[in-house]
């Protein structure tokens, strides 16, 4: 006799869900043109028509360990055919986000940040730590004389509040994800055909070429956008990474480091080799930020379109994308300002503000929109190892 499986529904789930954004749930009548479209979709089990019936029933503890929501790329070419308008793939995109809360270790940090409603108490967090370090360090106040950022907020300082901080959020951030991995690979009664390591290496590659994204017909446009944030990103990362090593390995303090002879010492003395090491250093910075700036605009641009045909973003990602405008806005004004001679005030307050948004997207970074790289990953690892996944 077949053995009987008991669901418990959860219906303050399904209010979260529709209050999140997915309130076009109930129209779903499970027709399954939704799967046979997604692109990404594979033939046994397919998604999205099975999530749609398990967030209908608020099937919550089965939707947390589901593997299969982190393989849609939210191309909506699903939502596109859905013929109740149920906009599936937008569904999808908010249970996303509802399993980084539910892994979330602090949970209260999950609620702070995945809820755009508490933005304020976000951005509260740091901008109340920066001055209380400020006015404890006596730094709390417009310095006199030409722009110095490090005039107004040492070096120093950011660090000693980025370093632990960021560790920490490295910390907790593991811990989410190992509650998601426990979560979604156990009890499931599959056996991986994969390893782990192969199969990671498989995943890193799809992902640093978005050739899954490339494969969506609707909304295809939205790859470039992703691509330019991504790489942004990664730059800006390593260019920081640079600037920490430099601050406290290389020391180099000049801005025209070849008049110091420790650093022509480390070149064999060759001027031309210090150039090219610092100009690439700018280059690189600079191209990252104008990446950055150029997806965001171009996430917002591409949400603005999507906004009027069958997709309707959530706020969560409306949030994100508009901090990762702000982030890459404020540092290139903040530049400008200095450059250009702008009133003390006005750059080292968009300094600040500049600061603040960066602690939101580094820190918070096991909360947010973020978080996604790295629970996709190792959801996309996971069905590789299962060989779930569509090949490209
Ligand atoms: S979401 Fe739309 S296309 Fe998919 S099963 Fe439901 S009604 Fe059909
Ligand atoms: S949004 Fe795209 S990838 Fe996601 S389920 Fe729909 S068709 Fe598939």
């Amino acid at each position: 006799m077949a053995q009987e499986t008991v669901f418990t529904p959860d219906i303050k789930f399904v209010r979260e869900l529709k209050k999140a954004g997915a309130d076009t749930l109930k129209k779903c009548y499970q027709c399954a043109t939704c799967s046979v479209v997604c692109p990404l979709s594979p033939d046994d089990k397919p998604f999205p028509r099975k999530e749609m019936v398990m967030a209908q029933w608020g099937l919550k503890d089965e939707l947390v360990k589901s593997a299969d929501i982190w393989l849609c790329h939210n191309c909506n070419d699903c939502s596109k055919y859905c013929p109740r308008g149920a906009r599936p793939g937008d569904v999808l995109a908010i249970l996303r986000k509802s399993v980084i809360q539910e892994n979330a270790f602090p949970r209260f940090m999950g609620k702070i940040v995945g809820d755009p409603a508490n933005i304020w108490q976000a951005l509260a967090i740091p901008v109340v730590l920066f001055i209380v370090v400020l006015a404890m360090s006596g730094h709390l106040g417009i310095p006199e004389g030409n722009v110095v950022f490090s005039k107004f907020f040492p070096v120093h300082f950011i660090d000693m509040i980025f370093v632990p901080l960021s560790m920490l959020s490295v910390v907790m951030f593991a811990v989410s994800i190992s509650r998601f991995w426990k979560n979604m690979t156990s009890g499931t009664g599959m056996t991986p055909k994969a390893g782990f390591m192969p199969s990671l290496v498989e995943t890193l590659k799809e992902i640093m070429t978005h050739a899954k994204f490339r494969k969506c017909d609707e909304n295809k446009d939205r790859s470039v956008a992703h691509v330019l944030v991504f790489y942004g990103f990664i730059g800006l990362a390593i260019t920081t990474a640079l600037a920490v090593f430099n601050l406290y390995i290389l020391k180099w303090e000049s801005p025209y480091p070849v008049d110091d002879p420790d650093v022509l010492a480390i070149f064999g003395g060759s001027t031309a080799l210090v150039w090219i090491v610092k100009i690439l250093f700018k280059l690189l910075a600079n191209a990252s930020s104008v990446m950055l700036l150029t997806g965001g605009v171009l996430v917002i641009k591409n949400r603005l379109k999507e906004r009027g045909v069958e997709t309707l973003t959530s706020s969560f990602d409306w949030l994100f994308a508009g901090i990762v405008l702000l982030v890459g806005l404020t540092g290139f004004l903040a530049q400008v300002m200095r450059v250009a001679h702008f009133p003390a005030v006005m750059a080292y307050g968009t300094y600040f503000i500049h600061l603040v948004l960066v602690f939101y997207i580094i820190i918070y970074m096991p909360y947010s929109k973020l978080a996604h790289f790295v629970y996709r990953t190792v959801a996309i690892t996971w069905t590789k190892m299962l060989k779930r996944d569509v090949e490209i």
